[in-house]
């Protein structure tokens, strides 16, 4: 592993912190904790902790011993000294007089002698890192040496790599008991670099920041050279047939069977080779490569066999019966070890689809993106745990009990879910005026947020600013649209809601129209919304979870002004599919609105064309803006809270609503 430790880069962090008064000490402790969290090999996703021993002056001016340790719900690669706060050392310290400490009072220990009261709660190994004596404790999961540890004889392979270096102890859950026999091992061998825990990570420690990081590398360098050495390909499943089928066929049959998650498919060279291992059902339901991870991954994954694209309804019968099986077999690992807690969902949250990769499912797109990450990093440690040897995790009451341990879970967050939470929502336009402020609408209600627009620069830069997924695409294109759907598919798993809103203002007097610009315009204002909807009824059959198609339609549609055929009367068109599809679709759950709004400054009702049709009427542009009955104008932010309020009314469907504030003439009768 390539040590990357720059003392200019040092220098300058000290620096660039020394204007924001943070003291040299700790503004290399944050720089070399970057150093560990951005190698993905060795950390990733708030796991691993650092800390740092330094002096702080309290109010009264007084010298004060602290320890900075990581807080929880802080990721080492992108940490700040915020991120670190301080603890008084001495009366944590003072506690290896005890012989035992609940998690309760460790953790109250923890917050009561923190130098600040709004600082984040110190990680759950803080006592670790303050029973040792060296001013800076680096400690990371480390995949080399989980490869080595999570052995049968992970001991022995560790004393014969690694013999005066480190010490070497036994799994014990994080917390004081470990905490303790930590220091106990660390004064009998005191002159050790660093200390491994067996099936859990690695520690190293030193007198600076670069000692310590040093012996980090160094450490895992020789894991990685043990495991490099004997280095072998997992071995193929003999007679696994090859399948054309795509993960955007199975990613919504999936989703539907477990029930609305956010769903991100995967498929390098390494995950193809482990789920298509022979031994698949054994190393890849053995547990989890370090404990924490089983609270992003569950105990163990689903797998499924190769599905064949030919019959994907055999396919769906086979994972169903999968998927129930699975929660069958967790409820009964949760009664076998539960002691009172409350259950978790019982949805696995990996899915392994042999010869075609792997389904990482979440509450979100983040929690997805990180199941997924754990998950191929905990594929890498048993790929190599295997190329030497035979995986072996924690025993099942021991992933159990870090499952359902309150400081773990604590990780996950409590906050309660938006309303449209789980729910995946494509907006076409989206990089549009009213696009965008729908898309931002949608997000805010906790939807995962897809944007296809004709632009591909404006849809990329609009989906950079709102951190979900932008694709460029011609709705006029039924090829394209079922691409991009696909994609969808792939980076969500599917999709619940479609606001169906691109469009385009052709003018023109009916009787000398030209027959090519019709034609033009019915393309992208009715052709392209059949072409959306239907692709994104396929998927929400597939998926059986119902769905809500959204048009945006016009009050052309039904008040129709002059010289606006040409868009018009698509656009009417377009109100009978909304209907047609409320009509066809009803019995599978799936609703159809549409929205009639009016007069919205955007890209297609732009300044010039205000002022021509204020022109046309003979009013100013500020009378034609707000000449409704509200007397206000209508902007893009109305209309999407008109979207948003269809898709949450679960009985509304064949509906339009119109947000123009008031145009009695352009009233629905
Ligand atoms: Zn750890």
């Amino acid at each position: 592993m390539q040590n990357r430790y720059s003392t200019p880069d040092a220098e300058a962090a000290v620096a660039r912190y020394a204007d924001r008064g943070i003291d040299r000490d700790l503004a290399l402790r944050v720089y070399t904790t970057q150093l560990l969290g951005r190698e993905p090999r060795l950390v990733l996703h708030g796991g691993g902790n650092t800390s740092v021993k330094t002096v702080a002056a309290d109010l009264l001016g007084k010298p004060v011993d602290i320890v900075c340790v990581k807080g929880s719900g802080w990721d080492m690669g992108d940490i700040e000294p915020e991120g670190l706060p301080a603890v008084r050392l001495e009366p944590l310290r003072e506690l290896l007089a005890l012989e035992t400490l609940s998690d309760e009072d460790m953790v109250n220990a923890h917050r009561t002698n923190l130098m600040r009261s709004d600082a984040p709660t110190p990680s759950v190994e803080t006592l670790l890192h303050a029973f040792l004596p060296h001013a800076y404790v680096d400690h990371t999961h480390a995949n080399a040496v989980l490869s080595i540890t999570d052995q049968p004889d992970g001991l022995d392979r560790c004393r014969e790599i690694y013999g005066d270096r480190a010490i070497v102890l036994p799994y014990i859950m994080p917390g004081f008991t470990l905490a303790k026999a930590a220091y106990e091992a660390y004064r009998r061998q005191p002159d050790c670099e660093g200390m491994i825990l067996l099936k859990h990570g690695i520690f190293t420690f030193g007198s600076t920041d670069r000692e310590a990081y040093d012996r980090m590398i160094d450490l895992v360098t020789l894991a990685e050279t043990a495991v490099g050495a004997g280095r072998g390909a997992i071995v193929r499943a003999p007679n696994l047939p090859d399948t054309v089928t795509r993960p955007a066929q199975v990613a919504p049959i999936l989703r539907g069977l477990t029930g609305r998650f956010i769903m991100e498919f995967r498929a390098g060279d390494d995950i193809l080779g482990y789920v298509n291992g022979a031994e698949l059902e054994r190393y890849g339901r053995s547990g989890v490569a370090t404990p924490d991870h089983v609270i992003r991954t569950k105990p163990w994954p689903l797998i499924l066999t190769v599905p064949d694209a030919d019959d994907l309804a055999s396919f769906t019968d086979t994972a169903r019966e999968a998927v129930q099986r699975y929660v069958a077999e967790y409820c009964a690992y949760f009664d076998r070890h539960c002691a009172g807690q409350t259950r978790l969902d019982p949805m696995p949250r990996v899915v392994l689809v042999r010869g075609l990769g792997m389904f990482a499912l979440g509450n979100s797109a983040r929690a997805a993106r990180v199941a997924a990450d754990v998950t191929e990093a905990s594929m890498n440690v048993i790929a190599g745990a295997e190329s030497i040897g035979r995986f072996e995790s924690i025993t099942e009451a021991e992933t159990f009990a870090m499952e359902y341990w309150s400081l773990e879970q604590a990780k996950l967050g409590k906050t309660s879910e938006l309303p449209l939470a789980r729910h995946v929502v494509a907006i076409t336009g989206g990089a549009g005026t009213i696009g965008s402020a729908t898309a931002a609408a949608f997000a805010r209600q906790g939807a995962e947020v897809a944007l296809l627009d004709l632009d591909s620069d404006k849809v990329a830069e609009r989906a950079a600013e709102l951190g979900c997924l932008g694709l460029a695409c011609d709705v006029t294109d039924a090829a394209a649209v079922n691409a991009a759907f696909e994609r969808i598919c792939e980076t969500y798993g599917g999709v619940d809601i479609v606001v169906s809103n691109a469009g385009g203002a052709w003018q023109a007097r009916i009787g000398e129209v030209a027959d090519d610009l019709l034609r033009r315009s019915f393309e992208l204002n009715f052709f392209a919304h059949q072409n959306v909807a239907r692709a994104a009824v396929a998927i929400m059959r597939a998926q059986g979870l119902g769905g809500s198609l959204l048009f945006n339609v016009s009050k052309q549609a039904v008040q129709p002004g002059p010289g606006f055929g040409p868009y018009g009367l698509p656009k009417a068109a377009t109100m009978a599919l909304m209907r047609q599809y409320a009509v066809d679709h009803g019995s599978d759950g799936i609703r159809s609105n549409g929205v009639n709004a009016d007069r919205i400054r955007s890209g297609m009702v732009n300044a010039e064309m205000i002022t021509e049709r204020a022109k046309a009427r003979d009013v100013t542009e500020q009378q034609y803006m707000t000449g409704n009955l509200l007397g206000r104008e209508v902007t893009a932010d109305d209309v999407a809270g008109a979207f948003v309020a269809l898709a949450l009314a679960p009985a509304t469907t064949g509906a339009i609503i119109t947000v123009d504030a008031g145009n009695i003439a352009a009233a629905l009768r």
